[in-house]
């Protein structure tokens, strides 16, 4: 019979507590724990939906579907699970220890104030305005439309040229949203075959960032220990999105630190059996694979955290 602190639920624990540098990579598993739903389960409607150039084909629905997610999004409480997270990681984090990066749009884990995050696909919260929705080498027949929607809106004016992001305050806005410029205004949520250059740049911004914390954690990582807790990742978001910054950046990092002499956990927390039959490609590492939800974990971690103090 299994020991029970060899178990892999009491080594992932102990590994959290241990590691003295954490990053935590999330997906919809870990928000669909709020009750909230997962892409799978929105159905094809909401790809639709996800299209950046409905903004000018059919704007009320494109804004309304956004504002609706938006605040169905601030409705859900957060599950326990972010508590543990932040009781269990704030000091490394106040430390700098700790980064979190997520494909969810839902801007939940910005309630773990001070916790640098990088959300690779952006946040409801967060709008722009859509001047540079259209790439200028791109002549799809899509853009060539949008363009000359845009054109009419903008009567001869001229659009923004550094289109500024907008904290969405209400979110019971009157729509049309607008800019300033006369341009419709979207969410900072990247959609499908989005080549909006404004967002594309702030993503990429967040994501320099995240990077600046990897290579500083790196040169301090020699004999010290770093833990990757992987939970909740969608498949479907890395194929159709073709976000390859889940798994295998994650897999790139325990490469590297353990070529620089740290020592490197990788725990996966999914309920999708082929995410966790993935073997990755780091030699040295310790894996840690759990088949549980992303709230199941965390409440169990909390558990054996308290039996440990
Ligand atoms: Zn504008």
């Amino acid at each position: 019979m299994e020991n029970e602190s060899s178990s892999p639920l009491a080594r992932a624990a102990r590994a959290l507590m241990e590691a003295d540098w954490v990053l935590v990579a999330s997906g919809a598993g870990l928000s669909a724990d709020s009750g909230l739903e997962t892409y799978e389960a929105l159905g094809p409607d909401y790809d639709q939906l996800c299209r950046a150039e409905l903004l000018y084909e059919d704007t009320e629905r494109f804004q309304n579907f956004w504002l609706s997610s938006l605040l169905k999004y601030r409705a859900q409480v957060p599950h326990e699970g972010f508590q543990v997270l932040e009781g269990l990681l704030r000091e490394r984090a106040d430390m700098g220890r700790v980064y979190l990066y997520t494909s969810n749009v839902d801007g939940h884990l910005r309630q773990l104030r001070g916790f640098p995050l990088c959300e690779l696909h952006g946040c409801c919260e967060d709008w722009i305005c859509s001047a540079r929705l259209t790439p200028e080498a791109d002549h799809a027949p899509r853009w060539a439309r949008v363009r000359a929607a845009q054109e009419e809106l903008l009567r001869g004016g001229t659009a923004c040229r550094e289109p500024m992001t907008v904290r969405m305050e209400g979110g019971l806005e009157e729509v049309p949203l607008k800019c300033h410029c006369g341009l419709p205004l979207r969410p900072c949520v990247l959609m499908f075959g989005d080549e909006d250059e404004a967002l594309l740049q702030q993503l990429q911004k967040a994501w320099a960032q995240y990077q600046c914390w990897e290579d500083a954690m790196e040169e301090e990582i020699s004999g010290s220990h770093l833990v990757i807790l992987e939970i909740g990742v969608g498949r479907r978001v890395e194929v159709v999105r073709q976000e390859t910054k889940g798994s295998e950046e994650c897999e790139e990092v325990l490469r590297d630190v353990n070529d620089k002499g740290g020592r490197t956990t990788l725990i996966r927390v999914n309920l999708d059996e082929e995410i966790l039959s993935r073997t990755p490609a780091a030699h040295g590492s310790e894996i840690i694979s759990l088949k549980m939800s992303a709230l199941a974990f965390l409440r169990h971690i909390a558990q054996l955290v308290e039996l440990h103090q």
